[in-house]
């Protein structure tokens, strides 16, 4: 059993036994026939490369006397059949060393966290690598960066997060291929749970709370009922405020990126996490807007007209859209968002409304003016704009625009200015402008058109 001890500014006196009380009366290990020996899955599901790298870095750790295991969310990803990207390796021995030795073998390049004990190496090929120390952690108070100290491969495994994330693979000698599987991980996946492995596992660490709403909608999971109840505890007593803002920001940015970010964001709303995360943003009308948006971006991409969105600005962009600017602003700088972002949230934030008026009242409004309504608007609000438009015609005007703003330039260029003998200057972004608004409202439509507008055009400012 891991002891994981707390410092005396934690005034708790049996948190120890609570831990492993859930620890011991919760897990239910399942003892199905299925085999536990999954050399020939890891073999299918991993690239050559990764596979080459694993035989070099077990033949290393044996030569050094160290045991080694994959371990974390690779071995779920492994017995879920989910591509592995990145190959976490765990260490009964010196992590660092390890991943020295492997770095030189294939001319990697290194990256190292003594104080953690962990390292990266990046191949040649692309591969990553992360290398640590089995370590076990502490926390001197709730919520607070852990210390670390070495420890043994279980105790490692005890500090993670959930049970489906608490598994491991040997890559030892005589049991290569092997699940290592002490806190009932395995069947956990298979009957779709997300399960913390003891009671105070979001008071250590409240980030927790997030990855556990990111896994169970990632993977169409539930929280197990114990593991829910304490969500709801760690909800009434705000743990969340408690945790700095970067590291807030760093898992709004995991859940933003995952598949479906909107189904996460609900749950945050329904278990009344939304206030620690979006002080200020009332959640009445962006429950509707996220439960949507991921259809409308899929929409605006079957139309084939966008260029790739930065996704996750398209979530944070539906979040605060309702929110006045004061405490959006104030949102973006506790998020710290950059200067460039943060002017992009504001354009959106002061333009989308109006739009998708004008987009449903469209008379007395030309293809001009929406296309500039459109271009004010970061792209990242245009899935937005389209949860608002509930009528097939306002979609189809939308589409329209886009469409206009993407494919109906004007066929005369600056170029073609200068070679009429009109020298570069504020005036050709003028009349460039002009010429635009024309063809889109449909009164320019040949080569010829455009040039007499473009003479008329100048005769009259210029005096030409
Ligand atoms: P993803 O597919 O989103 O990358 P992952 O499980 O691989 O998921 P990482 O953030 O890369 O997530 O973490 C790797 C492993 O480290 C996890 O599987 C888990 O075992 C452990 N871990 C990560 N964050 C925590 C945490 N806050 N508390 C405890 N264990 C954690």
């Amino acid at each position: 059993m891991a002891t994981v001890r707390y410092g005396g500014h934690y005034n708790q006196p049996n948190l120890n036994q609570m831990k492993m009380q859930i620890t011991t009366t919760n897990v239910n290990i399942d003892s199905r026939n299925r085999p536990n020996n999954i050399r020939e899955l890891m073999c299918c599901s991993l690239s050559a490369d990764f596979c080459e790298v694993l035989e070099r870095a077990r033949k290393i750790a044996a030569g050094m006397g160290y045991k080694l295991y994959v371990a974390g969310g690779v071995v779920r990803d492994l017995l879920l059949g989910i591509e592995c990207l990145d190959i976490d390796l765990v260490v009964e021995g010196d992590g660092i060393e390890l991943a020295q030795a492997l770095s030189k073998e294939y001319n990697g390049r290194l990256r190292l966290h003594p104080k953690f004990g962990t390292a990266k190496v990046v191949f040649p090929n692309g591969v990553q690598v992360d290398v640590a120390t089995a370590r076990v952690e502490f926390y001197q108070y709730p919520a607070a960066m852990p210390q670390v100290e070495t420890s043994s491969l279980q105790q490692d495994l005890y500090r993670r997060d959930f049970s489906i994330n608490a598994m491991a693979v040997s890559l030892n000698e005589g049991s290569f291929g092997d699940v290592v599987d002490f806190f009932g991980g395995r069947a956990d996946l298979e009957r779709g749970m997300v399960r913390v492995l003891h009671n105070l596992s979001f008071i250590e660490d409240p980030i927790r709370i997030l990855r556990a709403l990111r896994f169970e909608k990632r993977f169409h999971m539930n929280l197990e009922a114990q593991t829910l109840k304490l969500v709801q505890e760690a909800a009434n007593i705000k743990m969340l405020s408690r945790v700095p803002n970067e590291r807030i920001w760093e898992e709004l940015k995991h859940i933003f990126r995952e598949p479906r970010p909107g189904e996460v964001l609900v749950r945050l709303i329904d278990l009344n996490l939304w206030d620690c995360l979006f002080p200020g943003v009332v959640p009445k009308q962006v429950r509707q807007v996220l439960t949507q948006v991921s259809h409308s971006v899929k929409l605006l991409r079957s139309w084939n007209l966008l260029e790739p969105l930065e996704g996750w600005l398209v979530y944070f962009l539906a979040v605060l859209h309702d929110t006045d600017w004061t405490n959006a602003g104030e949102i973006c700088r506790r998020y710290n968002l950059s200067k460039r972002y943060t002017i992009r949230v504001a354009a959106a934030l002061g333009n989308w409304r109006r739009l998708v008026n004008n987009l449903q009242e469209p008379l007395a409004i030309t293809c001009s003016e929406l296309a500039r309504q459109v271009m004010l608007l970061p792209r990242e609000a245009y899935p937005l704009v389209l949860c608002y438009l509930n009528d097939s015609a306002s979609r189809r005007r939308f589409r329209k625009v886009l469409s206009s703003i993407s494919c109906n330039k004007p066929l005369i260029k600056g170029e073609e200015l200068r070679k009429l003998g009109y020298k570069p200057g504020p005036l050709y972004k003028k009349v460039l402008n002009g010429l635009w608004q024309a063809r889109l409202d449909g009164d320019l439509r040949t080569k010829q058109e455009e040039l007499s507008y473009v003479q008329e055009y100048l005769t009259k400012y210029e005096g030409r």
